[in-house]
């Protein structure tokens, strides 16, 4: 109970700034909550609301992964002895969650637990904890109810029905005068902090009650709300989320239990203020959730659809790569040298510069194969690959024509230039290649794009010199020099 201490003193305290200005000399207690529960509402008649909206909220560290009430799922949850907290329980409710299947542990009012993790999640105020974890350079995140819809008051002032009935001024004047106490403390923040610290709480830093005050501000909502402010619709709503948790019997009936049912009727015109006010909170209030939730909604669809985007691109890339490259060597297909080569004779025709072709083939390679085992073939034709490509510029296309045969498109380069780069391709694969222990050669046929060649027609001239290079002893390269 140790945390929330601070809070209890501050209703103390009204109560002794409240007794003064009370013209009434009967003396009467008022007993600070805690002992009290919903459960005796029928007992009760609630005077006034101090908090518009509850301080309660699940406090988690903010490096638990844990961002909205479903993350709480499976987790160790420290929550005060019900139907204290009911809000949290609530909006776990209120979110779809089954409230039997949580991992539910009476809190230790030790904020160190969730400090150092026995529990992920904390029952507390966020008037209050913050400000240690704060203290601490703990990085936090809260879960608060009203964000989810569940919209509780907090700190009611309340008494027993007899007295509403028997001794309604005495009453009246006691509901005032707590309400001109919490106005008084909420308008010299400063002088009560002090106060408080002084007589009550010297245990707590001027600092930390300071903190406590100005959310306390927050909740209570002087600027907005006439202090006290109750609105039967939301009582309804409050009582049948206890009924909903099975924390009280329903049907829901609130007959005696507001205290407007024991003052005069014909409402005075700040009263009807009031009441507009409040009924423009709650329609604010509404509005919020209601934007808060669409937002959540819209931020879980937007990186939904981000992945979604990215599986597709990422599934188009591997597409891509499937259909157009070679398995093996990872070098362009024949597919893909077949669309690329027509495009590339286009504009080589239509900017009228040159463009070559060289076709190229492992000798002996069938030895290589049925010496070493086709395993050791495959590393041979993808070190062969990888050494070709070493050689070619970023405009050249190498592409694997099919079993060891590869042919390498060449725009912007004419017979002479496109041979020069053939012998350094023989050269560059000329070599024991370590895969297979072999000396490794390649013969080479070159040509270059005649007026009226087709694609198909660059390839049997290519082929054709590749025909004579083997004829003419392999290693070597031979040109078509066009007919
Ligand atoms: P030449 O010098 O006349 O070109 O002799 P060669 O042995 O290289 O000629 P040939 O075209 O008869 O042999 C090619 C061999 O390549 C036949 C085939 O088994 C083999 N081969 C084709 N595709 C692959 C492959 O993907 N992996 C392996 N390991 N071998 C392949
Ligand atoms: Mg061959
Ligand atoms: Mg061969």
């Amino acid at each position: 109970m140790r945390l929330r201490l601070t809070h209890r003193f501050l209703l103390l305290l009204i109560a002794c700034l409240a007794a003064p200005a009370s013209q009434a000399m009967t003396d009467f207690t008022l007993q600070l909550r805690w002992t009290h529960q919903f459960q005796f509402a029928g007992y009760y008649v609630a005077l006034a609301a101090i908090m518009q909206t509850s301080p309660i909220v699940w406090i988690v560290r903010a490096d638990s992964g844990i961002h909205t009430p479903l993350d709480l799922a499976g987790k160790r949850l420290m929550l005060m002895p019900p139907p204290e907290s009911a809000e949290l329980l609530a909006m776990l409710r209120r979110e779809g969650m089954d409230t039997d299947q949580l991992e539910l542990v009476p809190t230790s009012f030790d904020l160190d637990d969730l400090i150092t993790g026995v529990a992920d999640a904390y029952d507390g105020y966020e008037t209050n904890e913050p400000h240690f974890l704060e203290q601490q350079g703990i990085d936090y995140r809260l879960l608060r109810p009203r964000e989810y819809g569940v919209n509780f008051y907090n700190d009611v002032l309340i008494t027993r029905e007899d007295l509403a009935e028997n001794q309604p001024r005495e009453v009246e004047a006691f509901r005032d005068a707590s309400l001109k106490g919490w106005d008084y403390a909420l308008n010299h923040i400063d002088e009560t902090v002090d106060l408080i610290h002084r007589k009550y709480a010297p245990h707590k830093s001027r600092e930390h009650l300071r903190f406590e005050a100005e959310r306390i501000r927050e909740l209570v909502m002087p600027d907005l709300v006439e202090l006290g402010q109750m609105n039967p619709a939301r009582w309804e709503s409050i009582a049948q989320s206890y009924v909903d948790l099975g924390m009280a019997e329903g049907p829901v009936d609130l007959r005696g239990f507001l205290y407007e049912e024991y003052t005069e009727p014909g409402r005075t015109w700040p009263y009807m203020m009031a009441l507009g006010s409040v009924a423009a909170m709650l329609l604010i209030s509404l509005v919020t959730m209601r934007i808060a939730r669409l937002n959540r909604k819209l931020v879980r669809e937007a990186a939904r659809r981000q992945r979604v985007e990215q599986e597709l691109l990422e599934n188009q890339e591997k597409l891509y790569k499937l259909a157009n490259t070679d398995q093996l060597t990872g070098v362009w297909n024949r597919l893909k040298l077949d669309q690329i080569a027509r495009e590339e004779i286009e504009r080589a025709r239509r900017y009228q510069y040159p463009i070559s072709l060289i076709f190229m083939d492992v000798d002996n390679f069938k030895a290589i194969n049925d010496v070493h085992g086709h395993g050791v073939g495959d590393q041979v034709l993808i070190d062969v690959a990888n050494l070709v490509g070493r050689q070619l510029r970023e405009a050249d296309w190498l592409c694997r024509w099919g079993g060891e045969e590869f042919l390498v498109l060449l725009p912007h380069a004419g017979l002479q230039a496109a041979a020069e780069l053939a012998e350094r391709l023989r050269t560059a694969v000329d070599a024991v290649i370590p895969s297979s222990g072999e000396r490794v050669t390649v013969s080479i046929g070159v040509a270059e794009l005649g007026e009226n060649d087709a694609l198909s027609d660059l390839i049997v001239r290519a082929d054709g010199a590749l025909y004579r290079a083997k004829a003419g002893g392999r290693d070597q390269v031979a040109l078509d020099f066009g007919n």
